[in-house]
């Protein structure tokens, strides 16, 4: 007899919502998930995307939407974590009549759920999504909104250098340091802005040989072949351009002491944390060490509104949160991204006895 897999099943108890979105007229294929709404509202990107399969595209949205939770939860937001997926090649699907759609499906969610921008999508598409909705983050500033935040991404990750930096050599400045960036596209090459200010050595790879030269116009660096960046000599390696690249065929031939960039799910698997450990890598979890953009735009959620000065002391907190990892690390003698795990998921433990009824923006 045929068995069905159940969908609650799947779901495992562990996701508080998960919805399948069809707009006849536009053809919009989606799914919103909800994995949680403990800390607040469920704030996460939406990704147009031609995936395989409808099961690929459930996969997605679910370990993202986890993801989300724990990012939110790691930088001390009052927000939840959701995620979003558009099922189709964005150079095709995605009409302002599909956008629209998607967006008043986002509307009846009532706020549980808070849109953003993600691969496959732009500050455009939050534009256009915001004339349906006001849950949607990172739209532009004419519209409210905190517009790209890349910027801030960037800020992030160069303060969580910071905070490596003291960890690993008792110093947080990079001056004299030599940094490799793998993807110098809009997280990247603000990164290497940081850098330089900071006076630190930059080596840089991209696939897109625009992106590069765009870096070398704008000042010092030294470019290298995509495949030859994550084997360069360097204090630090930072990942900025797509996940699972450090793995059980890439760790071995790292010649970095410090792993810390931009990049989502760098980690191939989840015993990689371990590996890198073992291999005398100071590794800070990605999602700490990225969370500048999602808190930017949960400054937007301030009774008073959005302001970039209080955004910006806000992300600055990220130097202090990958110190509180180290230290939890060192403790409890887990890896770091262990310890990231921990402090996310006890503060939701927290917030959940206490009963935290999510305010909705
Ligand atoms: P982006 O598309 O602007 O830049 C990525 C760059 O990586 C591109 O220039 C691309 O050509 C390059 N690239 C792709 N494959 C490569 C390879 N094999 N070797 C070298 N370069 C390669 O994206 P972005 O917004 O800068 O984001 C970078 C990463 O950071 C992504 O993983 C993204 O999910 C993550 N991230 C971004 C933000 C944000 O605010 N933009 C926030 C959190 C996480």
């Amino acid at each position: 007899m045929l068995r069905l897999v159940s969908v609650f099943e799947r779901l495992g108890g562990e996701f508080e919502e998960v919805v399948f979105v069809h707009d006849r007229p536009t053809g919009l294929r989606a799914i919103i998930a909800v994995h949680s709404t403990v800390l607040g509202p469920a704030l996460g990107g939406v990704r147009c995307f031609p995936f395989a399969s409808e099961d690929a595209a459930l996969a997605d949205v679910l370990r993202l939407s986890r993801a989300m939770t724990y990012k939110a939860s790691a930088a001390g937001l009052d927000l939840g974590g959701g995620k979003a997926v558009i099922i189709g090649d964005p150079r095709t699907v995605k009409t302002e009549a599909l956008l629209r759609a998607y967006a008043r499906f986002v509307d009846g969610l009532g706020g549980r759920y808070v849109t953003a921008e993600d691969v496959g999508t732009t500050l455009a598409d939050m534009d256009v999504i915001r004339d349906e909705t006001r849950h949607v983050g990172g739209s532009s500033p004419s519209r409210g909104g905190s517009g790209d935040p890349s910027e801030m991404t960037a800020y992030g990750v160069f303060l969580a250098m910071r905070a490596a930096a003291r960890e690993a050599w008792g110093d947080p400045s990079l001056e004299g340091r030599r940094v490799a960036v793998q993807g110098v596209g809009k997280v990247g090459a603000g990164l290497v802005g940081h850098l330089r200010d900071a006076g630190a050595a930059v080596v840089v790879a991209d696939v897109d040989g625009g992106a590069v030269n765009r870096v070398l116009a704008s000042g010092a660096a030294e470019p290298v072949a995509p495949d030859e960046i994550l084997g360069v000599e360097c204090d630090i390696l930072a990942p900025c351009a797509m996940g699972a690249v450090l793995g059980e065929r890439t760790i071995p031939g790292l010649r970095a002491s410090v792993v810390c960039g931009a990049a989502n799910n760098q980690l191939a698997t989840d015993v990689d944390g371990e590996r890198l450990a073992r291999a005398g890598i100071l590794y800070v979890p990605d999602y700490v060490a990225n969370a500048g953009g999602i808190v930017n735009i949960s400054e937007e959620f301030h009774p008073d509104g959005y302001d970039a000065g209080r955004a910006r002391a806000s992300v600055e907190r990220i130097e202090q949160t990958v110190g509180r990892v180290f230290t939890t690390a060192r403790d409890r003698g887990v890896t770091t991204a262990e310890a990231a795990d921990a402090l996310a998921e006890e503060r939701l433990r927290e917030a959940r006895d206490a009963g935290m009824a999510p305010s909705i923006p």
